[in-house]
């Protein structure tokens, strides 16, 4: 199976595709954990994207559906890929559909976390201190939060009118989460 995991800057993605990975044996597929290993690393790569990541905003479409491509193997031999942080505009939701219909698979659903904004602003509060990311501050959290609203949540109506998009609650403990996106995922 083949899912997004769509939702705004800290809305718990990243957490919640580790507990997919460790529960079903699917692959995570983040672009942010991809680039910042690039940047960590030194490459060239890395030294394009930083400043854009640093500031909020988005890198390249190009960039990110190349490092997605790469992995789509991983992911199919491993029977699934969990997308966290990819599809963040319509042409890299369109390359990712195109990416996996030529391997004759598909997007199966699309859960979108709902949390509120003081919400998002607490936890990222929490993981500045806690992971010391460089775009976990308010001025880069407000770019990233307005990069959300203008090129991502378009992808709303585009999932939602293929009869993919599922909305759960995102606000509550790690494992209340996990047990909606089961319930979420289970259904048909
Ligand atoms: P994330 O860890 O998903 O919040 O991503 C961190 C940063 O990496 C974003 O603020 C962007 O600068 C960049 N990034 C990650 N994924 C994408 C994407 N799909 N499209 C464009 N930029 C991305």
């Amino acid at each position: 199976m083949n899912i997004i995991l769509f939702g705004p800057p800290g809305c718990g993605k990243g957490t919640q595709a580790k507990r997919l990975v460790t529960e079903r044996g699917w692959v995570q597929l983040s672009t942010g954990d991809m680039l910042r290993a690039a940047v960590a690393s030194g490459s060239e790569l890395g030294n394009r994207v930083k400043a854009i990541m640093d500031g909020g905003n988005l890198v390249s479409d190009e960039i990110v559906i190349e490092l997605i491509e790469e992995r789509l193997p991983e992911a199919e031999a491993a029977g699934g890929a969990i997308f966290d942080g990819f599809p963040r505009t319509v042409a890299q939701a369109e390359a990712l559909d195109a990416a996996l219909s030529k391997r004759s698979t598909k997007v199966d659903a699309v859960v979108r976390l709902l949390v509120d904004d003081a919400e998002l602003v607490a936890r990222m509060e929490k993981r500045a201190a806690e992971e010391g990311r460089a775009d976990d501050n308010i001025e880069a959290f407000k770019v990233r939060l307005n990069a959300y609203q203008e090129q991502t949540a378009p992808l709303l109506p585009f999932y939602a009118d293929q009869g993919k998009l599922r909305e759960v609650e995102g606000m509550g403990s790690m494992e209340e989460v996990a047990a909606r996106i089961a319930t979420a995922l289970d259904e048909k």
